[in-house]
């Protein structure tokens, strides 16, 4: 049974994009549009990993993540945070709200499947690089 990666994102584009990659490397994959439904799924169905991004209607992705890592059920997840702000401040809040690792978008296709392959690896709170 391969691994399932849920991706919370609102702009259907990338999540599709992100689907499509993911896919083609051998994950199933899950995609939710609002942080709440993605909460609901992580819940219901823990996933290898999340890929979160910050930027959602409603709930954003830092509520989000720091609500999975304040539960039981959910904490042991690795999150991924995606986001089109690249700035070091985002990726501080990011990490500060839980994300164990922070991806700037546009995401780079090549090697990104097997870059989240090493962070489920890993696991929750190893922080690896991308190229590492
Ligand atoms: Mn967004």
């Amino acid at each position: 049974m391969s691994e399932r990666i849920l991706v919370v994102e609102d702009n259907e584009r990338n999540r599709r994009l992100l689907k499509d990659l993911l896919e083609f490397g051998g994950y199933a994959v899950t995609g939710a549009e609002t942080a709440e439904r993605g909460l609901e799924l992580a819940r219901q169905s823990p996933p290898s990993l999340i890929l979160m991004d910050i930027s959602l209607p409603g709930m954003d992705g830092l509520e989000a993540t720091r609500t999975l890592k304040s539960d039981d059920r959910t904490r042991t997840i690795p999150v991924v945070a995606l986001t089109a702000h690249a700035t070091a401040h985002d990726e501080a809040l990011a990490r500060a709200a839980g994300c164990d690792e922070f991806v700037t978008k546009p995401i780079d296709a090549i090697g990104f499947a097997e870059y989240i392959g090493r962070l489920i690896a890993a696991g929750a709170n190893t922080p690896l690089r991308p190229e590492s």
